[in-house]
């Protein structure tokens, strides 16, 4: 394995630069070793770099394109992607924890959203309104202007893109603020920027606090439209910096989704949602299947093959894990592993029962054993809260509306599952499920085409498919009158 650069800039205005803030270590979560140090962005930097976006919307260079020629070259960006994913793959495992096949996956579904959206750019259409003879009126899409992006750890590189994509595409110029703990791996898009011929300043990538960077960011006066995904917390004190400048954001929150398990389940087949479920990316996905409502009939089958899946994982660090199978990676920090930890101590106070695992792995970096906890009453915190660790909690149930219960009986609606074999059933779950997205017989089924987002606490706005696009439009009506 190559050495790893030991210090990394943030790109601001198409140049590499320092940061007013200092620089932050950045940590090999498989290791606990010090992997390399990234530039910290200050006030000062956010603001250079909003200018630079601004300067480019105002430009008109980006909305002036012919759609298709701007489309091109994000679909250029995603190719970019393709060329360097061992490249990025392998930091971004390194910094993230990942196995190296799961970020492997990662950089090709950040290519999709590039190719996706690159694809939509020429599709995005007005419509004409009839007035009657003495008029003439159409609508158009306008970019909002400035994007900023703020990212969370957890994908950076797929989270990165999905809002870049979509943002480029549209004409607006971006600002993405990475997150502190995972902010290498997002070079590629500098990169990627310029190798396309985007104009400088068209996208900035920057790493900084959150209070400070995120923060200064999110309040800007000059910023047009946000873009968040991260947690409750952070959603809301964006959202009121939005509100105080009156500009729209998309918040991606957390969620607590539940799978709903009838007794027709097909249980070999659940074995691979369970998998790709809690366990991928050692369950840090914020539509990660934390809570399993199992029918009675069938809980000690599902607890059995739960137990099986998370004893046959093999854990260990991601750059070692190269192979797609039953493997999992650290968590991406001591800081989330110890929080991981403590919920599930709690749990077991509150009087669930571990199954397996809930421990600190006895090898260096921030690794916990898969864990699956039983005995869990939906009233209990591991059943409200978001563990975002490879947690599984498993609730019996006895008829439909219970299982609609339970799975609606949290603040969160990110996604839902339903897991039979009768069509009705699933139907009917899926009409009462209250999420933004229902997978029935296959968790994560879906794609960069599908609509994304939450219900309740879980955000609002869209992600992913045509829906996206929206959010990076503003709806222009002109009306004619006719002499
Ligand atoms: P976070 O929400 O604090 O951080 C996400 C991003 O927001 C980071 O880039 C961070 O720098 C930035 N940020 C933080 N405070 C900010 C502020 N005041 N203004 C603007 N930006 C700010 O999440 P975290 O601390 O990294 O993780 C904590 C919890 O969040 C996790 O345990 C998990 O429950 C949740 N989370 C959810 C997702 C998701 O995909 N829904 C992703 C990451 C974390």
């Amino acid at each position: 394995m190559t050495r790893v650069k030991p210090y990394w800039q943030n790109y601001i205005d198409g140049a590499w630069v320092d940061g007013g803030a200092g620089r932050v270590e950045v940590i090999n979560p498989g290791s606990g070793d010090v992997l390399a140090e990234h530039a910290l962005a200050d006030e000062t930097d956010v603001d250079r770099a909003v200018h630079a976006a601004k300067r480019v919307h105002e430009s008109g260079a980006l909305p002036a394109m012919r759609p298709v020629e701007r489309g091109r070259m994000v679909q250029a960006m995603g190719r970019y992607l393709l060329d360097h994913i061992d490249e990025v793959a392998r930091i971004l495992t390194l910094e993230q924890g990942k196995p190296l096949w799961e970020a492997q996956h990662e950089i090709a579904g950040a290519a999709r959203y590039f190719e996706y959206y690159g694809n939509q750019a020429e599709t995005l259409e007005g419509r004409s309104i009839p007035l009657g003879s003495g008029y003439f009126d159409f609508t158009h899409y306008e970019p909002y202007g400035v994007s900023a992006q703020i990212i969370p750890w957890n994908f950076p590189v797929e989270m990165t893109a999905r809002s870049l994509s979509a943002g480029l595409a549209t004409g607006n110029a971006c600002v993405v603020k990475t997150p502190e703990l995972t902010p290498l791996s997002s070079w590629v898009f500098a990169d990627a920027a310029e190798a396309v011929g985007l104009p400088k300043g068209a996208v900035n990538v920057l790493c900084g606090w959150g209070h400070q960077a995120g923060a200064v960011l999110s309040a800007h006066k000059d910023v047009n439209q946000i873009v968040f995904t991260g947690s409750v917390k952070t959603g809301i004190a964006i959202a009121t910096a939005a509100a105080q400048n009156v500009v729209p954001c998309v918040l991606e929150l957390g969620g607590k989704s539940a799978a709903i398990v009838y007794d027709d389940v097909d249980l070999d087949a659940f074995e691979i949602d369970i998998r790709q479920g809690i366990f991928k990316n050692a369950g840090q996905v914020c539509s990660a299947m934390s809570r399993v409502l199992v029918h009675q009939n069938r809980h000690d089958d599902v607890v059995d093959r739960a137990v099986k899946i998370a004893k046959s994982l093999s854990v260990g660090p991601g750059s070692e894990r190269v192979e797609a199978g039953l493997n999992m990676g650290p968590m991406v920090s001591m800081a989330q592993r110890d929080r991981a930890v403590a919920m599930v101590a709690e749990a077991e106070r509150q009087g669930a029962n571990i199954a397996t695992g809930g421990r600190r792995m006895n090898i260096p970096g921030a690794f916990l054993e898969p864990t699956v906890l039983t005995d869990v009453s939906p009233e209990m915190t591991i059943a409200q809260e978001e563990v975002f660790g490879p947690v599984l909690s498993i609730i019996p149930f006895q008829d439909e509306s219970q299982a609609i219960e339970i799975a609606n009986g949290t603040e969160y609606g990110l996604v839902g599952g339903v897991f039979t074999r009768d069509l009705d059933r699933a139907t009917r779950a899926a009409q009462r499920i209250r999420a933004g997205q229902i997978f029935v017989n296959q968790w994560f089924a879906g794609g960069v085409e599908t609509p994304f987002g939450g219900y309740g606490k879980s955000g609002y706005g869209r992600e992913k498919g045509r829906e996206a696009l929206l959010n990076y439009v503003q709806t222009k009506n002109v009306a004619i009158s006719i002499k």
